[in-house]
């Protein structure tokens, strides 16, 4: 290995190209995963003077004149050209393997000289694929009975690579080849952090006043256990709340992390997929206080109808300001039905900052190919969106669901885990929701969450 003397700042360069605007975004979300503030700009056939940068990756096909230490990216024309946004420009499968990692577009040629490595696996066009949702856009016809696009059907769930951050593991590579050629990459200075989420579709488990007769009788049929007879007793005689009011002891857990807590709430119940509460209600203007008051950030969780009609989003986050007195920024979709790409635009015209639903609810891991939040990008008008995409990892339902991962405990426990140790490694930010609702339905799941957060504080 060579001597490790140069600076470490990273120059990116491309030849320029009617996908420009793409291929820089892509590359800041790339080059992000190893370092921070690198230059990205197109190259203008000048000689680069070796001294003002550690090193060079070149985007293009020819020859780049300099000294410096240079990673050469050659394009794969399919994804960046005449075939964008056809089925034409698809990876294609069996996907070919670089040090373990798919290669989505290009080939897993790697050849090296002395300070410089040319390899025809194109990142670049693979990390734009994963972080814009690419392949959503193109076959716009696949998705499910809620109108999403099925993690099991998409190309890292089809091809097995659900569970790596592949886009980070990429940026992971190209340092390593930098520190092989002498480059001293200084790494980004994010830190790993956690971002504990609810969403709060349901704050009734009794929703009339026979419902928790209802409960008891279903014992003696031998359909609901002792536990559930009991606390049914207990709500019908007045010493114990409704199991789906179990904030007290979410919050108490999300608290003891001192990390970052989001309750997402519904403001207006649309038809059949709508809320059970009435946002305006005191007794939930009351917990939104409580929950906000102990740190806690208040979300939105658009309803299931704004999947389909972002215009709805407005009147939703409008209501939700007037109870909180305040201004919305965090949103995820109810059922993460995000389901037209393009509609962030529409979302970061009206405020909204951060979204939290790139999660696949069939398939819990990395959605978007990172562990790290990033800012989010049309590609059908390919420019930036103007919001911040925090990557939702871990959906309790998804684990368990004998129509999604169907995992028993033990299985699940060690896939999060697997994943939370990958997006350790990445500094990245690791955020899971559950749905207060869930502690009630199956115990596994109130178990599953104490131990993840046990994970998390013995690992911190
Ligand atoms: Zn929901």
């Amino acid at each position: 290995m060579a001597a490790i003397t140069r600076p470490n700042n990273i120059l990116f360069l491309y030849e320029e190209d009617s996908y420009s605007s793409a291929i820089q975004y892509a590359a800041d979300v790339l080059l992000g995963g190893f370092t921070d503030s690198p230059t990205i700009r197109p190259y203008l056939n000048e000689e680069i003077n070796s001294e003002n940068y550690g090193g060079i990756i070149f985007y293009g096909a020819s020859d780049i004149q300099t000294s410096a230490p240079v990673i050469q990216i050659v394009p794969d024309s399919r994804l960046f050209g005449p075939l964008y946004g056809t089925e034409a420009s698809l990876p294609v499968e069996p996907l070919p393997q670089e040090n373990d990692l798919p290669v989505l577009y290009g080939t897993t040629d790697v050849l090296r000289s002395e300070n410089r490595i040319r390899c025809y696996c194109d990142f670049i066009s693979a990390t734009y694929f994963m972080v814009t949702r690419y392949e959503e856009m193109v076959r716009h016809t696949v998705r499910d009975e809620h109108g999403r696009f099925p993690g099991r059907d998409s190309l890292p769930g089809r091809a097995g690579f659900i569970d790596t951050p592949i886009v980070d593991e990429y940026a992971k590579l190209i340092s390593i080849w930098f520190r092989n050629l002498g480059v001293d990459v200084k790494p980004p200075e994010r830190k790993f952090s956690l971002t504990l989420t609810h969403d709060v579709d349901t704050i009734h488990y009794f929703e009339q006043w026979n419902s928790p007769l209802t409960e008891m009788l279903r014992f003696f049929y031998g359909t609901k256990s002792f536990k559930h007879f009991m606390r049914a007793f207990g709500y019908l005689i007045g010493i114990a709340k409704d199991p789906h009011d179990n904030f007290d002891t979410l919050l108490k857990l999300d608290l003891a992390t001192n990390q970052k807590i989001i309750y997402f709430f519904i403001s207006r119940a649309h038809g059949q997929f709508g809320s059970d509460y009435d946002i305006r209600s005191s007794s939930v203007r009351k917990l939104i206080s409580k929950i906000a008051q102990r740190g806690g950030t208040i979300g939105l969780h658009a309803s299931y109808e704004a999947g389909e009609d972002v215009d709805l989003i407005i009147e939703e986050k409008k209501i939700l300001e007037s109870v909180i007195g305040g201004s919305i920024k965090d949103l995820r979709y109810h059922f993460l039905r995000w389901n037209k790409v393009e509609d962030g635009m529409s979302l970061s015209k009206i405020g909204i900052e951060n979204d939290y639903s790139m999660g696949y609810p069939d398939l819990c891991g990395f959605r978007l190919g990172v562990s790290r939040p990033i800012l989010l990008f049309d590609p059908m008008n390919l420019c930036l969106m103007g919001m911040t995409e925090h990557p939702l990892i871990v959906m309790d339902v998804s684990l368990l669901r004998p129509n999604y991962m169907n995992l028993n405990k033990s299985e699940a426990l060690s896939y999060c885990e697997a994943l939370f140790r990958k997006t350790k490694e990445h500094q990245g930010e690791f955020v899971i929701l559950w749905h207060n609702n869930s502690f009630y339905q199956n115990s596994i799941y109130s178990e599953l969450y104490t131990e993840l957060l046990d994970m998390f504080s013995s690992e911190a």
